[in-house]
């Protein structure tokens, strides 16, 4: 078995797929007993064996599903995707406040690492937006929130299931905008991004580093919900999109991947946390040593300024025919995460760097 990263295998002695927490919970206690371990499986987009396992594989998808949409909330099964949350969220009007990129991941996955989106500058990550959770821990099913076990709930947001098995989730929502202006801003360098993406008064930021002639280029991305926002200074161009569309903007790009056959290649992905005042060193420094071939031919590079005063800069390579072969990637992921820790920084604990 792999994962979107391509690079670990592992087989697992069986797959258990449980339609309830009851049944987590017994998959759970006959691996205990057997001796083995028990990973919980999402969507499996984790980049370096996160999910995987040569114990018991526990397919979360058995436990996908919205059980209920209220005024400001949700309750998931942990194997539901965020693009079947939105599903049952925006015939209401509603919408959780962080949304990743790509929809096709599951609520227990990316709640299990942190799950970051273009709206994390203002409402911190889908970890942060968690009212409640139902987990498997100690071979029972409990629930947890702020105020009832709230250790548990601490431990097990961003726990990569080391600390419980999350069955179900309570997920804070909020109004979505029936539409969005996308403002493109051409930067100058990358400190020059992170200004633009402090400064703009946008519900939703992003950045993006692309190969160009003799070097990169640099492009924020400024998003205002709804109508009548002023485009930030600088905005090249504007494009309104309904935010159904704008929320699933990656799909075509996806759906292009999969025909291509980039979506199946290794994927040495480095996803780091940089303090705010080191982050352009870093990234430049990352820059200066990385050419087309050590980035593969669908290869992203992304710089998000964060709400905290940290910045996501993650150099999602793709080991492409032609290009880097992938342990000269994963060197490279690994002096970035060096650098990264030497400016005070860590990983993203999904990404290949470990
Ligand atoms: C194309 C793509 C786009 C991405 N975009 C973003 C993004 O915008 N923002 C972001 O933050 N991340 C992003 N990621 C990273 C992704 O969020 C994480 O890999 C996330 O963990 C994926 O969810 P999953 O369902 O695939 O989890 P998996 O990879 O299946 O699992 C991830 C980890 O969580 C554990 N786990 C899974 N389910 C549970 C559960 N129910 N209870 C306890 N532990 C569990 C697994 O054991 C594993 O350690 C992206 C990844 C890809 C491939």
């Amino acid at each position: 078995m792999r994962d979107f990263g391509g690079i670990v295998e592992r087989s697992p002695v069986r797959v258990v797929r449980p339609g309830s927490a009851d049944e987590v919970a017994e998959a759970v206690r006959e691996a205990a007993a057997e001796g083995l371990d028990a990973v919980p499986r999402g969507l499996g987009h984790s980049t370096f064996g996160q999910s995987l396992t040569s114990g018991v594989s526990l397919d979360m998808r058995g436990l996908a599903g919205v059980r209920e949409v209220g005024g400001r909330h949700a309750v998931a099964g942990a194997g539901t995707s965020w693009r079947e949350v939105l599903a049952a969220t925006l015939p209401r009007g509603l919408t959780p406040p962080v949304l990743t990129d790509h929809l096709d991941v599951t609520v227990g996955g990316t709640i299990s690492a942190a799950g970051i989106g273009g709206t994390s500058h203002v409402h911190g990550t889908q970890a942060d937006n968690v009212l409640a959770l139902e987990v498997v821990a100690g071979g029972r099913v409990v629930t947890c929130s702020p105020t009832e076990r709230p250790e548990l709930f601490d431990a097990v947001r961003g726990g990569l299931g080391g600390h419980g098995v999350i069955t179900a989730a309570t997920l804070r929502l909020v109004p979505a905008p029936e539409r969005v202006l996308s403002c493109a801003i051409p930067c100058r360098s990358a400190g020059d991004l992170l200004r633009v993406q402090r400064e703009a008064r946008a519900d939703h930021i992003s950045g993006q580093v692309k190969p160009s002639e003799g070097g990169w280029r640099f492009e924020a991305k400024a998003v205002l919900y709804g109508d009548g926002g002023e485009p930030p200074p600088g905005t090249a161009e504007t494009e309104s999109l309904a935010y159904p569309d704008f929320a699933d903007r990656m799909r075509p790009d996806v759906e292009e991947l999969v025909a291509l056959g980039e979506w199946a290649r290794p994927h040495p992905w480095a996803m780091v946390f940089l303090p705010a005042p080191r982050a352009t060193a870093v990234i430049e420094s990352t820059l200066a040593e990385m050419t087309a071939a050590g980035l593969g031919l669908s290869g992203v590079i992304l710089v998000k300024a964060l709400r905290t005063d940290s910045v996501l800069f993650s150099v999602l390579r793709t080991a492409s025919p032609g290009c880097a072969p992938v342990a000269e990637m994963l060197a490279a992921n690994r002096r970035l995460l060096d650098r990264a820790l030497a400016a005070g920084g860590t990983r993203y604990a999904v990404d290949s760097t470990g």
